[in-house]
């Protein structure tokens, strides 16, 4: 089915692929101007990635950091958003395909489909992980982490077998943070539960390379280390993951650790459709583009955000993070607008105001252009402003703020509920030999090598 929209005016038509970052503001910046827009998304909001964790650990409720697309876009009379999910795109009859046998029609097309997790062909990791991409994934983690202290509270038992060790892999921001929020949700659950200990719960931060925050200066990656380690979380630098197993987490040194809960936070690549372009990718399968961010052999085509592999003055490739996003879709939508007017398209340049990375309540970091670096409560300040002002929609900004303001006054935290569509099977409790030594012997180990 090829589907029109009212274009009685036949202004030229721009399909974007992606209501992220990129997606997004490339749409404001063509909202009400002389073309018409149509945003195709396989979800109908945008969500804001940067607190997915604090959905998954019971902060935030899935609706505060999602937004429905339509409603942002109420007021922009030329802009239509297209629910589905693009399979194909069709170079020389400038369609793009969706999964239900639409096709959309385009004369531009900016491509803006972000990411997927990746696990390195890490036997068992993808089967068995807790990735944090998207919404349902936070809510996923959010159930089971809970469900973890329900069946504690029950019996006793079930602290054995690793039930109440939670291992997250990959010490960076999205790591740090997660670690950070689940130690400071332990300590809120022990006001729910009269009858168990929730401080024998563990987490275990696992990084392969030496430092915590690895794009960050190490004296900050430094910081978040003893932060997270005087709030309970074992940090292990130099480890890495070899294999997974419903129960267990393998490490390469030869230990093991007993878990139902690895949380993935190691790795992204370009999404597939990537592919769909019909082009030779770059690292990573991002879609190499030339410096005004469209493709090669096809000017009607751009690409942006975290699915692009745009260099910057280094040759290297640009970070996948939220405001190169934002300046990308914005660069790709201007160059339309040049190219309708009869005009040369211009270079992008991203404009680097610094990445900031909270570790919990009180404690952040951030690293700015000259050199600057801030640590503390200060950057957890600028931290919680700076994301709040990052929020789609002025409700969720209030909503985000007030839930804040209230959790750091109250040490509470109010989303602490299970959504589970269908039950979940209680488990027998096995009667497992006592693994908590066993558990300590390998950490242990693992502390001794980092030393
Ligand atoms: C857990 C986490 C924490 C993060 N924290 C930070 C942070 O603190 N600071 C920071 O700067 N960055 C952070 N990032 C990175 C940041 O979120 C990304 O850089 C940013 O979202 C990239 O924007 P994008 O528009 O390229 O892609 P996305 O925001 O991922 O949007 C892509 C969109 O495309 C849609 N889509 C994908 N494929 C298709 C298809 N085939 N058809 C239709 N729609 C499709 C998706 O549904 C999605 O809505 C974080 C990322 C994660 C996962």
């Amino acid at each position: 089915m090829t589907v029109e929209r009212p274009n009685e005016k036949r202004r030229p038509r721009v399909v974007i692929i992606g209501a992220g970052f990129a997606g997004l503001k490339a749409a404001r910046t063509l909202a009400n101007r002389e073309v018409d827009v149509t945003i195709v998304d396989r979800n109908n909001y945008h969500k804001f990635q940067p607190l997915l964790y604090q959905v998954a650990t019971a902060g935030l409720e899935p609706d505060e950091i999602a937004q429905n697309v339509r409603s942002l876009f109420r007021r922009a009379k030329n802009v239509r958003f297209h629910l589905g999910t693009v399979e194909a795109i069709d170079h020389d009859r400038h369609e793009v395909s969706t999964h239900d046998g639409c096709r959309l029609g385009y004369d531009y097309l900016i491509v803006a489909a972000g990411t997927v997790s990746t696990f390195f062909g890490i036997e068992g990791a993808e089967e068995h992980s807790f990735p944090m991409k998207n919404v349902p994934e936070a809510v996923r983690l959010r159930n089971h982490v809970l469900r973890q202290f329900e069946r504690y509270d029950k019996d006793p038992r079930a602290r054995q077998g690793g039930r109440l060790n939670f291992v997250i892999v990959g010490g960076g921001p999205t790591g740090v943070e997660m670690a950070g929020a689940l130690v400071e949700l332990f300590d809120i659950l022990q006001r729910d539960y009269k009858d168990i200990d929730t401080s024998k719960a563990r987490v275990i931060l696992v990084e392969m390379l030496d430092q915590l925050l690895p794009g960050q200066h190490p004296d900050l990656g430094e910081y978040a280390k003893k932060v997270l380690e005087r709030r309970g979380v074992q940090v292990c630098l130099e480890t890495a993951v070899e294999r997974v197993t419903d129960t267990e987490v393998h490490l390469k040194g030869g230990e093991t650790i007993p878990t139902r809960t690895m949380v993935w936070g190691a790795g992204v690549k370009a999404d597939p459709l990537a592919e769909a372009l019909g082009v030779e990718l770059a690292g990573g399968g991002r879609i190499p583009v030339r410096d005004d961010l469209s493709l090669p052999d096809h000017p009607e085509v751009f690409a942006a955000g975290d699915i692009t592999a745009a260099e910057g003055a280094d040759k290297k490739m640009y970070p996948q993070l939220a405001a190169v996003a934002n300046q990308q879709g914005e660069h790709a939508a201007k160059q339309i607008l040049r190219r309708i007017e009869g005009g040369e398209t211009e270079a992008f340049r991203y404009r680097d105001y610094g990445t900031m990375a909270t570790i919990g309540r009180n404690a952040a970091v951030g690293e700015f252009p000259g050199g600057i670096r801030v640590k503390g409560f200060i950057a957890w300040l600028m931290w919680v402003g700076l994301h709040v002002a990052m929020l789609a929609g002025f409700r969720n900004r209030m909503n985000v703020f007030i839930n804040y303001a209230i959790n750091y006054l109250t040490y509470d935290r109010n989303a602490r509920l299970i959504f589970d569509m269908i039950p979940v099977p209680e488990e027998v409790p096995m009667e497992v030999e006592e693994v908590d030594e066993e558990i300590t012997q390998s950490l242990e180990e693992i502390a001794d090598r980092n030393e």
